[in-house]
């Protein structure tokens, strides 16, 4: 398919599905795919190595922007896919774990740490075909992206895709600290303050409960085709 400079962004509920949809979408379209919950992750992470974290629950938001400068989170990809780094260390597993998800919402409503994921994500996209997954990308990151997707799906299917994915990985969590985790994550990140996750206006709706991610792609390559006017 020979498709024009492009973005679409693809946002939604945390567990909907959002990075393996965009990333077979990448493969099938040629496109660069850039993870912006990877970014939150990863200063997260490096927040919970560096004790900006407590037991409790808080986190120390002046440290955490104190040492954003010092934050080297970047993407590197291989032929096995991208992976994400914190400087020279491979990351990718260490943040998808309960403790990093359970603190990252918080983390990621800092709005400095908002501006530093940004002008990376901005920077990585330059200039390329870049399909990108995250919570605010059509809305407040790419506003003018070619083609905005919200992806939804049922609480209990969300929460059995993560659980599955954390097993499947080794780690031990219980369904219902997983469904949890999901709750207060979707509340959190639709009611903060500095860009919450929110439909934009011009977002096509998928709601994949019950699609399997062959019709997910078919559904996209209809929306491309249609919208973009090409065919392959
Ligand atoms: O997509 P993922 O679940 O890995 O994202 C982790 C967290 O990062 C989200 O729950 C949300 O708090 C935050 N996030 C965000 N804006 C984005 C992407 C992720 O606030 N664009």
């Amino acid at each position: 398919m020979n498709v024009p400079d492009i973005i679409i962004a693809i946002d939604g509920y945390s567990s909907t599905g959002k990075s393996t949809f965009a990333k077979l979408a990448a493969n099938a379209f040629s496109f660069l795919y850039l993870d912006s919950g990877a970014m939150y992750r990863g200063v997260t992470l490096y927040a919970l190595e560096h004790g900006m974290t407590s037991k409790d629950n808080t986190i120390d938001a002046a440290a955490i922007v104190g040492a954003l400068a010092d934050i080297d989170v970047t993407f590197r990809s291989t032929p096995n896919g991208s992976f994400t780094y914190l400087g020279e260390r491979c990351i990718e597993d260490d943040i998808r774990t309960l403790e990093v998800s359970s603190f990252v919402s918080p983390v990621s409503a800092i709005p400095e740490v908002r501006k530093y994921v940004d002008a990376r994500l901005h920077a990585l996209a330059e200039g390329g075909k870049v399909v990108m997954d995250g919570r605010d990308i059509g809305t407040t990151v790419f506003p003018n992206a070619h083609l905005k997707i919200f992806m939804t799906a049922g609480l209990e299917v969300r929460a059995r895709r993560r659980y599955d994915e954390m097993i499947a990985k080794g780690q031990t969590p219980s369904f219902e600290d997983v469904v949890k985790n999901l709750q207060d994550r979707d509340y959190y990140d639709s009611h903060r303050e500095v860009s919450p996750l929110t439909r934009a206006a011009d977002a096509f709706v998928l709601d994949n409960s019950a699609m399997t991610l062959d019709e997910e792609l078919i559904w996209l390559r209809g929306l491309i085709q249609g919208r973009f006017g090409i065919l392959e």
